[in-house]
């Protein structure tokens, strides 16, 4: 190799950067006094090298936020894109200023109060839609003040909205639940699943019975107590025009009564359920003189599998109660 070609290979080498120091090597010479020559392309390549060394920093800082925030999850093999919560936990001077913080949800507000109103007059007399708007706007007991929604039930749409939809079964639960509120539908969850299957369980006719096809769910409330607790006897008896409005429009051929509180309000008896179970009850204010099985409550029976046995004979003496011949168990 010619001297020439010797220098201009290390020139080469300088300009490629051949002269490589590290950090602490380059504060070594610049603390002895020896001052650095660097090419521009060296300072670029130092500052992108130093900017991913800090963002080497910062992922470094993430991903141990992000493993102590899930200590459960094993090995994350990505930290890209960045969650935010590892974002906020890097030094401040390493955030990226451009990226807006969320805003944060609006803490829940306290319930207005709510001014009680008396239950309108003529329940007795209201048709199918009547009653519906009148539960919609009801301020008769204390609950209006917490619903999110009134829960009025759900059967097969009636193509003449003042007539109620054919029935020929009636369930009558308990209360709306959380869910019921947020859907403004009975029985939804864990415990609607269970119902439905129940439901499905039942051949008419041919047809297993469905939450749409001739079967109405109700509630003995309309509006959901808070914190699910039970409801108050003030509360279920101020409902209860709305639900005895159902029942004579509805016009059903059975009844399910299901849970303690809707035993009650139908049956007017304080009995323990289980000591009602097994028998055709007909109500007290119901001239029809509809029959009522008197059932667990789907929740309850998700508490209590053993007793889903016992669920199943209630349906098979409402079956047999209806259609004496025909209904079949599928
Ligand atoms: S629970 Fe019944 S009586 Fe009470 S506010 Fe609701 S609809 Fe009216």
């Amino acid at each position: 190799m010619s001297t020439d070609t010797a220098r201009s290979s290390d020139a080469a080498a300088a300009e490629q950067g051949g002269l490589q120091l590290d950090a602490r090597q380059r504060s070594m010479l610049q603390a002895m006094g020896i001052r650095l020559w660097e090419p521009d392309f060296y300072k670029q390549n130092t500052a992108a090298a130093q900017q991913n060394i800090a963002g080497a920093a910062i992922k470094s800082v993430a991903n141990r936020a992000v493993q102590e925030a899930l200590p459960t999850v094993a090995a994350a093999p990505t930290l890209a894109p960045a969650p935010v919560a590892a974002a906020a936990a890097a030094p401040a001077a390493a955030r990226a200023p451009a990226v807006p913080a969320p805003t944060a949800a609006p803490a829940a507000r306290p319930s207005a109060p709510v001014t009680l109103q008396q239950r309108p007059d003529g329940i007795d007399r209201m048709d199918w839609l009547q009653l519906q708007s009148a539960v919609q706007g009801c301020q008769a007991c204390r609950l209006c003040a917490s619903r999110k929604n009134t829960v009025f039930g759900v059967g097969q749409p009636s193509t003449e909205p003042s007539l109620a939809p054919r029935a020929d079964w009636l369930i009558v639960g308990e209360a709306p639940g959380e869910n019921e509120d947020i859907q403004g539908e009975p029985f939804v969850g864990q415990a609607g699943k269970l119902l439905d299957n129940m439901l499905r369980a039942m051949v008419i006719d041919g047809q297993p019975l469905a939450r749409h096809s001739n079967v109405f769910i109700a509630n003995v409330l309309k509006c959901r107590p808070p914190a699910n607790r039970n409801p108050s006897p003030e509360e279920v008896a101020m409902c209860q025009p709305y639900l005895l409005r159902q029942i004579a429009l509805l016009q059903p051929k059975i009844i399910l009564a299901m849970g303690r509180f809707a035993v009650q309000s139908l049956l007017g008896s304080t009995e323990p359920l289980g000591k009602l179970r097994g028998r055709v009850h007909t109500m007290p204010l119901d001239a029809a003189r509809t029959p009522v099985i008197v059932t667990y409550h789907p929740a309850y029976l998700l508490r209590n599998l053993p007793d889903k046995a016992k669920a199943w004979a209630d349906l098979l003496l409402a079956m047999e109660t209806l259609q004496p011949a025909e209904a079949t168990p599928s």
